[in-house]
């Protein structure tokens, strides 16, 4: 039995946090492989590492004098290893970032040195190996991750290695500098370690007990999901449930590697399973509810649309001319509506309203925004009847007006389109509808 590790940035905030984490390490002795994040919040208000350097970098870029800067992020680290009471210093790896940022500010590598540091640090304390993600990670030209050179590169290293600490959210450009994955990236890294090493378990240590059913800062005291299948969890991570980063669940999909959501502050709860598959019956009909709000909607309108062959490809090439990508495309007889992310798509509005007119030639198009999308997930719904009419009902019942509706073709979720401003509130009553007066 082999196990990855990761823990997030709350979990590695100060001495306390990483001497509970050093507890959960050495309490199991199959968790193998760690990947920390860069500390995170303390409290309420506090700032994250990561932001704390990406603030140095801007004022790097901006030519102006980070050492104030500088100082209160090594402060952060400082603090940790007196409290872990550790004869261990970082001050030539500070005189090394303040070299770089004075001579060429680089934003990846600086945001990068949350987890390098943090790496340096557990794994001293732990007294186990440190490998830089820059040697085993590798990105290709294109900025996205290059997945064969990574496995194979990760796995030779690992193979000598029997335990190692390898720091998340970054690897290696094609240029040979240092580039991040999107925020919330040390999942990923997590998921990596966990292929290459062939690990039985991906263990994610966070902050709460796994995965809920809605988000906690939305709905109170949300029930926990205690397993959940790859697929429910990417539509609700994709909608915003941001527990796990959205990529982290591809390289583990492929080996049937199992993750585990856990928490650091209560290791004796068993927190989630994401699962490829399962035969554990989910408690209710919905498995999960997320949401985003910020998209916009075009209603594009033509006489006889549906005859058309070649129309929708032709509105999909006006957005595709654009770069602009779309989430979906209800349609009808004479009407299809396409729906984007406003803020990709609010600058490039006129662009694409003429590129459309160009191209497909309907007899109107017209704009609204506002809109927020709500996820409804659940493989239970394939086998239960009435989900959508107990959905509408719970919104209609909230006086919430339904702007769109789209089921996904695999039934596995209903797709809601509200307004912004209705988008808290219709996830409290689909909640309170399938939960808390849900029998079945
Ligand atoms: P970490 O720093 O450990 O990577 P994150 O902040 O990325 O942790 O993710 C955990 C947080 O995700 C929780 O503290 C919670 O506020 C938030 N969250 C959003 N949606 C959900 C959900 N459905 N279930 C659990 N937590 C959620
Ligand atoms: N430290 C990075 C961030 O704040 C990556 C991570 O925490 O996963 O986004
Ligand atoms: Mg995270």
């Amino acid at each position: 039995m082999k196990k990855v590790v990761k823990f997030g940035g709350s979990s590695l905030a100060n001495a306390e946090q990483m001497k509970k984490v050093a507890d959960i390490i050495l309490s199991d002795e199959t968790r193998v492989y760690v990947v920390p994040s860069a500390p995170g919040k303390r409290f309420p208000g506090d700032t994250k590492v990561t932001d704390m350097l990406l603030e140095a970098y801007a004022m790097a870029a901006e030519g102006k004098d980070t050492a104030e800067q500088l100082a209160a992020i090594k402060a952060r680290y400082d603090e940790i290893i007196l409290g872990l009471g550790m004869d261990f210093s970082l001050d030539e790896d500070f005189k090394e970032i303040a070299a770089v940022l004075k001579e060429e500010p680089q934003r990846d590598y600086m945001a990068s040195r949350g987890e390098y540091l943090n790496g340096k640090v557990l794994a001293a304390y732990l007294n186990v190996p440190f490998v830089d993600a820059a040697e085993v990670i590798f990105f290709n030209s294109e900025g996205a991750l290059n997945t064969y050179k990574t496995e194979k590169t990760m796995a030779q290293r690992l193979e000598k290695l029997p335990r190692a600490v390898i720091p998340g959210f970054y690897g290696c450009g094609k240029d040979g500098k240092i580039k991040t994955f999107s925020r919330g990236g040390s999942d990923v890294t997590g998921s990596l370690v966990a292929q290459a090493s062939r690990a039985d378990i991906y263990e994610n240590w966070t902050d709460v007990s796994g995965f809920l059913m809605a988000d906690p800062r939305i709905v109170d005291n949300p029930a926990g999901i205690k397993y959940i299948t790859y697929r429910e969890l990417r539509e609700l991570s994709y909608m915003g449930a941001s527990v796990l980063h959205e990529d982290a669940i591809f390289p583990v999909r492929h080996r049937g590697i199992p993750i585990n959501i856990r928490n650091t502050n209560r290791p004796q709860d068993e927190g989630t399973w994401i699962v490829e598959s399962t035969c554990q019956k989910p408690e209710y009909v919905l498995t999960g509810i997320a949401g985003k709000k910020g998209f916009c909607t075009m209603l594009i309108t033509k006489a006889m649309m549906n005859a058309e062959v070649g129309f929708g490809r032709k509105v999909l090439q006006a957005l595709e001319d654009n770069h602009i990508s779309f989430e979906h495309t209800p349609s009808g007889i004479d009407t299809m509506t396409v729906v984007v992310h406003e803020d990709e798509f609010m600058d490039k509005e006129q662009a694409v309203v003429s590129g459309i007119h160009r191209l497909a030639e309907p007899d109107a198009i017209e704009i609204e925004s506002g809109l927020a999308l709500i996820a409804v997930v659940g493989r239970g719904m394939r086998s239960a009847s009435g989900t959508a009419g107990k959905l509408f009902s719970a919104l209609a019942d909230a006086n919430i007006n339904i702007r769109m509706i789209d089921q996904g073709s695999s039934e596995l979720n209903i797709i809601i389109g509200v307004e912004d401003k209705d988008f808290e509130c219709a996830i409290r009553a689909i909640y309170n509808t399938f939960v808390n007066s849900d029998t079945a």
